[in-house]
């Protein structure tokens, strides 16, 4: 073998091994030796010396002694939560939020930048003063940077080609953050980091396979293959808020009519409800202000829980819409979970019933009978805590579910 080759083969299976080990010891919390080697199916002396590594590189600590099986009591080790900090920054429509993020996703610091223009050159400006501060307060060795970005990203997650809502056009947003921090950027779009934080909770942890359809101002899928978030040849996979359901229908920002974002993500639902309840001359909650420009998401949300008939019409017409495009899916992938998350999420169980009932109209009903439509309504942190999946999955190998190569000893 060429010499640089079998170098370079060599570091390849000692960083897989590290990364192995790293892993097992995070998944189990305390762990002597002699069960990682019999775990990952490593030889003790591998073991020996990658647990050295990792004690050096000041990753994983001895806690103490566990309780023997005969013999000697072995030395328990456990990954230092606190070795490191990422951090992580979700770029939202009216404001960006950071953090600094522990290994085991727990939030350390916060700080926030209000956006009054969404053009890049404001955008940047403020990240880099957001970063700024958070490396200033960072108390810890920082792994890296992670970015959720609206918009489609280019096949290596590096430039943000097109952001429709933003008005972007190629954003090298990974190289300007790599160069100025010297540290690894990573950037995936809201619902990639969305389904990557509903994998690394409890609730998908059973299962290898996912959809989560996020929606917002936009709508898109991440989809967790066999463990892992797929990309698709170019980074746009799951982008299905640009497929069209409507004939004919409403000018896209892309560019074409009648996307499902037209008709189906926030903005979309409030337009709606405007259209019905000036055709109607009502809205039951607005007797007083009657003026439809108050008409906003939180509004519109308040209205369908106190059962006005309108906003019920809209989430009818909304579930009918996302039931063609969770059909879409099931028939193509099969994949038995798809979790609704976002702000449009709010609407519940009643959205819900909708999809899955215009799923079993759409979709082979064996397929369709056994797909779970789960609405979950997100969390503060689920954007940030899927950016820190992202990040650690990358640069630690650690919270990546499905089964992996084992490489063994050369
Ligand atoms: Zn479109």
């Amino acid at each position: 073998m060429d010499r640089l080759l079998e170098k370079a083969t060599r570091q390849h299976t000692k960083d897989h091994n590290s990364q192995l080990v790293l892993r097992t010891i995070y998944d189990s919390n305390a762990i002597s030796r002699a069960e990682l080697a019999r775990l990952t199916r490593l030889t003790r002396t591998t073991i020996s010396d990658v647990v050295a590594q990792l004690i050096e590189r000041g990753l994983v600590e001895e806690i103490g002694h566990g309780r023997s099986s005969g013999g000697r009591l072995p030395i328990l080790l456990r990954v230092i939560d606190d070795s490191r900090h990422l951090i992580g920054i979700n770029l939202l429509d009216g404001e960006l939020l950071g953090a600094t993020i522990n290994l085991r996703g727990m939030i350390q610091q916060r700080a926030g930048r209000a956006l009054q223009r969404r053009d890049a050159e404001n955008v940047l400006a403020l990240t880099y003063e957001l970063i700024d501060e958070l490396v200033e307060r960072a108390t810890r060795p920082l792994l890296g940077i992670g970015i959720s970005t609206p918009g489609l990203m280019d096949t290596s997650a590096e430039v943000v080609r097109r952001a429709v809502n933003f008005g972007w056009q190629d954003l090298h947003l990974k190289a300007l953050l790599q160069a100025r921090y010297q540290l690894p950027v990573y950037m995936g779009n809201l619902a990639h980091m969305a389904a990557l934080a509903e994998y690394t909770t409890c609730a998908g942890q059973k299962r290898k396979n996912l959809v989560v359809i996020h929606i917002s101002q936009g709508i898109g899928a991440g989809i967790i293959l066999d463990g892992e978030l797929f990309h698709g040849d170019a980074y746009g996979a799951g982008e299905i808020g640009h497929a069209v359901v409507v004939e004919g229908g409403q000018l896209c920002n892309c560019g074409n009519y009648g996307c499902l974002e037209t008709v189906a993500d926030s903005r979309a639902i409030v337009r709606r409800v405007q259209e019905l309840a000036r055709a109607a001359q009502t809205w039951q909650l607005d007797q007083s202000a009657p003026d439809l420009v108050r008409i906003d998401f939180e509004r519109t949300v308040q209205a369908f829980q106190a059962g006005d008939h309108i906003v019920t019409q809209v989430v009818d017409e909304v579930g009918r819409y996302l039931g063609i495009a969770a059909a879409q899916l099931v028939s193509i992938l099969n994949i038995e979970r798809i979790v609704i998350t976002g702000p449009v999420a709010r609407f519940g169980q009643p959205l819900r019933a909708v999809i899955e009932r215009e799923l079993l109209k759409r979709a082979l009903p064996t397929l369709a009978q056994t797909t779970e439509i789960v609405v979950v309504e997100e969390q503060p942190d689920t954007i940030l805590l899927g950016i820190s999946a992202l990040l650690l999955n990358h640069e630690l190998g650690l919270i990546r579910l499905a089964p992996r190569r084992v490489i063994h000893d050369t």
